[in-house]
């Protein structure tokens, strides 16, 4: 008899109830189909509860996510004025310290990528950097962020690149702009040199975050790991993302030595709302890399054969990738692909 995985859900806002709906429909599927036991604990968070609760985090959700193994998050609508809720993801990730953002991003069948061969992961440190939001506006037009690097996070995100790397291609590639940012990025750098001597086995190269956006177009089927700040990594992620052809199709893992939490790369896309159009595959995978986490790795593999069969197949297919399916229609296709596995 399996453990039954309590899993919350935070639908989030724009299309996130659609493609959140979306992966729960596929993870039923898995469940009707294995003895996995999943239990679906729903939660509010993001832009549409500020008004009710005054914060789009509120304390029954952070309680909720505590008694959870694990979070399956939609995408959030984050207020861009100075002095509103910073985002609800940011909190997350900072209160359950989920220190590595790992984003997969590899060529799929059938959908036109710049290289066909693309298969790497970028791994975004997830607490600090760029995202500590510590910012002043010090004088009438003139503001200042500050860019917090530690010794200690470095360290723990690096280390958590160098074990995937040394489980995949061995390669780790570190990006950073050290030229310029030499005190911040230095102690990045140095951590990786710290680690680097634990995996004698994994190739070690080092990247300027401008040259990284360039070699990510030219040749990215030449990377394997890369192991980056929070702001690098989140636009660099985005990049690899369209590179191997849709953000509908990117998922991301935001993974702390006791939590996890799982969600879409792509952010709310608020003018789709509603309209049952977009591509729930990320958070679909996002569900698949939860599972991983979780231990249940048949669930995983089957979520993850059910998405590529069905777009290697090609009849369904949503409008970012060139069809005129719905984002239902595409999670009933997967669904019931992983009942027929
Ligand atoms: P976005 O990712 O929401 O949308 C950019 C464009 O990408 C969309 O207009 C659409 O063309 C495409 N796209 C996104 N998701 C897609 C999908 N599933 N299928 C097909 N196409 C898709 O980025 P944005 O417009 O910069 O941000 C909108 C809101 O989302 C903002 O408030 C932002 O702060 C928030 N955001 C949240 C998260 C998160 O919750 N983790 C991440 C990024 C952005």
């Amino acid at each position: 008899m399996s453990k039954t995985c309590n899993i919350a859900v935070l639908k989030g806002d724009g299309i996130g109830p659609e493609v959140t709906g979306a992966a729960v429909n596929v993870l039923e599927a898995v469940q009707d189909t294995s003895n996995l036991k999943l239990r679906f604990l729903y939660g509010e968070a993001g832009y549409h509860c500020i008004a009710e609760h005054g914060t789009n985090l509120p304390e029954e959700t952070i309680a909720l996510l505590k008694r959870t193994d694990a979070c399956l998050k939609g995408p959030m609508t984050t207020p861009e004025t100075p002095g509103a809720p910073v985002s609800a993801a940011v909190k997350i990730r900072k209160m359950f310290s989920l220190y590595a953002n790992v984003r997969p991003c590899r060529s799929f069948p059938n959908v036109e990528a710049l290289k066909p061969n693309i298969d790497l992961v970028v791994v975004r440190e997830n607490t600090e950097g760029m995202y500590s939001g510590v910012e002043y506006e010090v004088a009438p037009g003139v503001g200042v962020a500050l860019r917090i690097i530690t010794k200690e996070a470095s360290l723990r995100v690096v280390e958590f690149a160098f074990k995937l790397a040394a489980k995949r291609k061995k390669h780790l590639t570190y990006v950073h702009k050290g030229n310029i940012l030499r005190i911040t990025d230095g102690i990045f750098k140095d951590a990786v040199k710290t680690v680097a001597p634990k995996y004698p086995d994994v190739a070690i190269d080092d990247v300027h975050i401008d040259a990284m956006a360039m070699h990510l177009i030219k040749k990215p089927e030449t990377y394997d790991v890369i192991v980056t700040t929070n702001l690098f990594g989140d636009v660099i992620s985005d990049e690899a993302a369209q590179v191997t052809g849709s953000l509908g199709l990117a998922a991301g893992a935001n993974i702390g030595d006791a939590y996890g939490m799982f969600e879409p790369v792509h952010g709310s896309a608020p003018k789709y709302t509603g309209m049952n159009r977009v591509n729930p595959a990320a958070t679909i995978m996002a569900a698949q890399m939860m599972m991983d986490y979780l231990g249940e790795k048949k669930a995983a593999a089957k979520i993850e054969k059910a998405v590529m069969k069905v777009l290697s197949e090609g009849e369904v297919r949503t409008a970012d990738l060139g069809g005129s399916s719905t984002t239902s229609e595409m999670s009933d296709a997967i669904a019931s692909k992983v009942k027929s596995l």
